[in-house]
């Protein structure tokens, strides 16, 4: 099956066009990340396919669906931000139980589906702590476990590690990694690193103002890259 399918999906903001004729069909179990210079549209792409923002023409189907305009909670998606996007009033365990609350589960679901995402990521010492007592490498786990605990269909990582020191960015690459090959789920992640990227990905696409330049497997981009702007992200140095 598909996990996710693009069809001619164009953004504008005003009259401003922000994506063009952006077409990709990802695998089930895929992970593909999306590359390219800041302000390309990377971000904007993750929103299209999250629902945080709607295309302005074209098609979004997840799992066979079409979600074109389909509220976010309805996707089947979780998303990873940056920025954490915690609740800080509420302890860990608050943060990763609200979802599944609106999703209306019953509690002894949402306790197995905590206590199932605490174990994989190692959050067991923080679940009755609030955010502002963890460090960033602790948040953006607590990030990554509430999105665990929907069960989506597809992941959506938004340059999840960008606000982490070198050793930290290492760790949780390797984390979610291993998370990717424990579920065995659809990803979808979003870097302009190109060592997250390379180790990271079955597939990468590779964006630049707001068109896809070029899509391949890492070695594939690296050894043949279409051109010197593809190069230059991800080719072998010549
Ligand atoms: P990236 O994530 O690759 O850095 P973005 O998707 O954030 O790029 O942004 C792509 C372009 O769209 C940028 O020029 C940005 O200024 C513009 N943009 C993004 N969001 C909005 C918005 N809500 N309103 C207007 N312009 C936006
Ligand atoms: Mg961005």
């Amino acid at each position: 099956m598909t996990a996710l399918k693009l069809d001619r999906v164009t953004k504008s903001f005003g009259r401003i066009q922000v994506l063009h004729d952006i077409d990709l069909e990802v695998e089930e179990g895929e992970f593909v990340v999306f590359v390219g210079p800041s302000g390309c549209g990377k971000s904007t792409l993750l929103r299209v396919i999250a629902g945080l923002e709607d295309a302005t023409s074209g098609r979004v189907e997840i799992g066979g669906a079409e979600v074109t305009r389909t509220p976010p909670a309805k996707r089947g998606i979780a998303m990873v931000f940056q920025s954490y996007a915690l609740y800080p009033h509420l302890d860990v365990r608050g943060n990763m139980a609200l979802g599944l609350k609106q999703e209306g589960q019953p509690k002894a679901v949402i306790e197995e589906r905590i206590a199932e995402a605490a174990r994989m990521l190692e959050l067991q010492p923080y679940l009755d702590r609030r955010p502002s007592d963890l460090s960033g490498g602790q948040r953006q786990r607590v990030a990554i476990g509430r999105a665990v605990t929907r069960q989506p269909q597809l992941f959506l990582f938004d340059e999840p590690l960008s606000n982490l020191d070198a050793a930290l960015r290492m760790n949780t690459r390797i984390e979610i990694a291993q998370l990717h090959r424990a579920l065995g789920a659809s990803m979808i992640y979003v870097t302009h690193d190109q060592t997250e990227a390379m180790t990271l990905a079955d597939r990468i696409v590779v964006l630049r103002a707001g068109r896809i330049e070029q899509v391949g497997a890492p070695m594939e981009l690296y050894n043949n890259p279409a051109n010197r702007f593809v190069a230059g992200f991800l080719g072998a140095p010549s």
